[in-house]
């Protein structure tokens, strides 16, 4: 056997995780999966078919009513215990996942926590799923409302967080008495199988929660299934308008989280040094794979001088390596695809007349191998250019200088995306009008990346969230669960027979 087919001959392939245990499937189509350190293949992922996901789907319809009936509290349970098997195996998921996706291991972590927090969420789902009661609302009447699972649930995640948005999904699904199929991003796979094996440990029963793996012939097979009730999608806005499209027009309900550009405004009385580290660690950490990424700086009045001066050192200085290494601070690039489109737009930038501080490119000789690319930091961009329209998802961060606080606030709120934006001052006034008046689901003051904790909800505007509801906290609960209100009375004696008027209350 030549050297080429041993190694493709050895390479470990990624089980689908369906009915509580792994499953090779078909592998009528397989895909690669990288490490984007060293460039290589380091396994395979099977590409469902339309008839396996059906199956992985069947199987979550089985699971449903026995999980339905289970009390809460009893769900709870398993998530408790979920939560602490999450905390004993966090350095081996951290691994796993910067074995695939690429990112800082630290980082990796530090995502992990945050999808723990959902669980943590989730563990209190009896007082979250308590209804409303009205006693006597008519003589001898009474009312009470209560939230029913609504039956299958569908999650389909992209690749930047393969821990923390799945967590986003599965564990408020599940509490509140759903069964779940999990598409995760097939770049990154195995973070969500071995999640879902844990939880198999925890104590949940077979076919509760499934993963499936695949492209876009799963994510069909799960947007047309008659037998899924509410579709949960986050990944780029051109595949979270279809995915919003097609699943609302086969009557799920669905919440389809897209891209974004999120703007960071620096007034001219802000702390130039606190708005210049925000903006290293916000542009450049996951080396910009992050939705809540900052990739828009807009600088104010004299705030761009100032913070030219603070960031371009800081930029050049960046240590990029492989994730493992305790001291990068920023990793590879999830694919080499991911890269070559990075290297286009900052090609676009410089066409358009953007003027490039640092160039990223200049790093990636540094590298034998591996994703690579180094931090870039322009200046002087305008909003016709591409780099400042869309999002490039990537270590690329765009100054864009303005008059005053106005044309900043025209900015953020005429971008299409309207996720995250934040602002640096220490006029509070200012700051709160900032956040009264900016057209984006999720803002900061004086905070870069304003992720919300996880009994609040995430979710942007404008063209980063199709649908009406936000994912995690409350608005999560309110998705994954339909209302029911039962009105009754016990009367005793004389009847009066059949009434044909509107019901009203006497
Ligand atoms: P992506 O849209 O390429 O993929 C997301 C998911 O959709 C994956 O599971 C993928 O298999 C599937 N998919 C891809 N193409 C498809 C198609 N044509 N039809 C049906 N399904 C398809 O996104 P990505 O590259 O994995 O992730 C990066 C994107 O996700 C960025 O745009 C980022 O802003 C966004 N994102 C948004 C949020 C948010 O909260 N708004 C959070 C994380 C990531």
């Amino acid at each position: 056997m030549a050297t080429a087919e041993k190694e493709i001959a050895t390479r470990r392939t990624i089980p689908h995780w369906i009915n509580g245990t792994q499953t090779a499937g078909k592998q009528q189509r397989m895909a690669d999966v990288f490490d984007p350190a060293t460039g290589r293949v380091n396994a395979r992922v099977p590409l469902a078919t339309s008839g396996e996901v059906a199956a992985a789907i069947e199987n979550a319809r089985t699971a449903a009513p026995g999980w339905a009936a289970t009390p809460p509290v009893k769900r709870a349970r398993v998530l408790f215990r979920f939560k602490d098997l999450i905390d004993r195996h966090a350095d081996e998921l951290a691994a796993i996942i910067t074995s695939e996706h690429g990112k800082v291991i630290d980082d990796a972590r530090g995502s992990l926590q945050r999808g723990l927090e959902v669980v943590e969420f989730a563990c209190g789902i009896p007082h979250l799923l308590k209804g409303e009661y009205s006693g006597q609302v008519g003589s001898g009447v009474d009312s009470f409302s209560t939230r029913q699972p609504v039956g299958v649930c569908a999650g389909i995640t992209p690749f930047n967080f393969p821990a923390m948005v799945p967590m986003w999904m599965f564990p408020v699904a599940i509490a509140c008495g759903n069964t779940f199929v999990l598409k995760p991003s097939e770049k990154d796979p195995s973070c969500s199988v071995r999640m879902a094996e844990l939880l198999s440990e925890a104590g949940l029963p077979d076919g509760v929660l499934n993963v499936v793996h695949g492209d876009k012939v799963a994510v069909d097979a799960l947007l047309s299934s008659a037998h899924i009730a509410a579709v949960s999608f986050v990944g780029s806005t051109p595949v979270a308008e279809y995915v919003y499209r097609e699943a609302a027009a086969s009557g799920k309900r669905v919440q389809a989280l897209g891209g974004a550009k999120n703007h960071l405004v620096v007034l001219p009385d802000a702390d130039m040094d606190q708005a210049a580290d925000a903006l290293i660690g916000s542009a450049y950490g996951s080396a910009g794979e992050r939705c809540m990424a900052i990739s828009v700086a807009v600088a104010v009045g004299d705030a761009g001088d100032e913070l030219v001066r603070r960031l371009e050192p800081r930029v050049r200085a960046l240590t990029v390596g492989a994730g493992t290494d305790p001291d990068s601070e920023m990793g590879p690039l999830v694919t080499a695809e991911h890269r070559d489109r990075v290297l286009d737009y900052i090609n676009s930038g410089i066409q358009e007349g953007a003027n490039l501080l640092v160039d990223g490119r200049d790093r990636m000789g540094d590298f034998k191998a591996g994703f690579f690319l180094g931090p870039s930091l322009f200046d002087h961009a305008d909003r016709e250019m591409r780099i400042y329209r869309e999002e490039i998802f990537g270590p690329v961060l765009t100054i864009v200088r303005v008059a005053d606080f106005d044309a900043a606030l025209r900015l953020v709120s005429e971008h299409e995306f309207g996720n995250g934006a934040a602002v640096f001052t220490r006029d509070g006034d200012a700051a709160r009008e900032f956040a009264y008046r900016a057209e984006a689901g999720m803002i900061g003051v004086n905070v870069p990346i304003p992720v919300p904790m996880a009994f609040h909800s995430f979710g942007g505007w404008k063209r980063s969230l199709f649908g009406d509801v936000a994912v995690h906290g409350m608005e999560g609960v309110r998705f994954y669960t339909r209302l029911k209100t039962v009105t009754s009375r016990w009367p005793t004696g004389i009847r009066k027979g059949a009434e044909f008027d509107m019901p009203t209350i006497e």
